[in-house]
């Protein structure tokens, strides 16, 4: 080994969005030796309110956050602000590089999310989080009954706006150029009362509504405009340590969070888990929960037991998708 390590785990946690926190709480709460290393802020820190989420409706994420952080005073978890650079699999161990510190561990779980790539439309960016949303579970109620726009073509745009219809009676499908619609999808958006318009869109203007502004000089405000945006994972480290990808980007887990790589779990947006705080926790709670198993099992195994589930047979678990 080149590197002589500075500390040693049971489980090093990258990521601390609502995925990261709640693996971590599940380690820590099962008397593990937990690094959790936060990377910066969870996806939706741009937003002013969490929605969806059980028993804290409409909280702000950074509070969320604070809390989740919070929870983990009481356990042996190191939370550090720093995020992982590098690691290497080195035995049976992991040895993530932070900073200008190694750290080893036998199990990593990754939560790491994903970043939203928004259309390069000047102005966009901007708004995301505020007046530019991309989910209506959680902004639709803040703008129900409301002008909306949604920016999109072909099968997504009509998807999106067939959605966000059950919002509003108020909804225009803006493809910012052609948009691939078949005859079928123009019947549905005619049917529930959807306008298309085509003019491309020059750029986004706004405070607390957002226009519109399209080549030829038209304009069109509305309370909110929503998006489905395209999406890459916020760190190489998992590809590049050999987790296996699907074609949508996302790592691939089985049922129980475990990665194709042994000793490596993945949780919450970056595994094409459904994209919501309480399902990113979920996720997290769950790879935690089959972490900690491999650790037991490995433990007593160790002792001369035969276990009938072992850590060998768990990573021979064929991975599949969570969509
Ligand atoms: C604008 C917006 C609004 C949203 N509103 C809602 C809502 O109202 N309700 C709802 O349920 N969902 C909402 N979502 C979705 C929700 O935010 C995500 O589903 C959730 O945050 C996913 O959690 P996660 O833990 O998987 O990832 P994230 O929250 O993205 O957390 C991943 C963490 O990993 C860190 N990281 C990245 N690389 C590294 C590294 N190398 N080392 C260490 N750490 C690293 C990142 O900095 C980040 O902190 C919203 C999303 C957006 C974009």
């Amino acid at each position: 080994m080149s590197h002589p390590a500075d500390r040693t785990f049971d489980a090093i946690v990258l990521g601390a969005g609502p995925a990261g926190l709640n693996a971590a709480l599940a380690l820590g709460g099962a008397t593990r030796r937990v690094l959790l290393l936060d990377g910066g802020p969870p996806r939706n820190a741009r937003a002013e309110e969490a929605h969806g989420v059980f028993t804290r409706d409409g909280i702000v994420p950074v509070q969320l956050k604070a809390i989740g952080l919070r929870d983990l005073g009481r356990y042996d978890v190191t939370v550090l602000d720093t995020p992982a650079r590098e690691i290497r699999a080195i035995g049976d161990d992991f040895h993530v590089r932070h900073e200008h510190t190694w750290s080893v561990a036998p199990r990593l779980l990754f939560a790491t999310g994903v970043q939203d790539i928004l259309p390069r439309i000047p102005g966009l960016r901007e708004r995301w989080g505020h007046t530019v949303h991309h989910c209506p579970y959680c902004d639709g109620w803040p703008n129900r009954d409301a002008p909306l726009g949604i920016l999109g073509r072909h099968q997504e745009g009509h998807h999106l706006a067939l959605t966000v219809r059950a919002w509003t009676d108020h909804v225009v499908l803006f493809t910012d150029g052609p948009d691939e619609l078949s005859d079928e999808q123009w019947e549905d958006l005619r049917r529930v009362g959807v306008p298309v318009v085509d003019t491309p869109i020059l750029r986004v203007s706004g405070r607390d509504t957002v226009t519109l502004h399209f080549r030829g000089g038209d304009r069109h405000t509305l309370d909110a405009l929503f998006l489905n945006p395209a999406q890459r994972q916020n760190s190489l480290l998992p590809e590049l340590l050999g987790c296996e990808m699907n074609d949508k980007g996302r790592v691939v887990v089985n049922e129980h969070g475990m990665t194709s790589v042994r000793g490596v779990w993945a949780a919450g947006d970056m595994t094409g888990a459904p994209q919501y705080v309480m399902s990113a926790a979920s996720t997290g709670l769950i790879a935690g929960i089959s972490l900690n198993t491999t650790l037991i099992h490995a433990a007593v195994r160790n002792l001369g037991a035969a276990f009938t589930k072992s850590d060998d047979e768990a990573g021979d678990t064929q991975p599949v998708n969570v969509q």
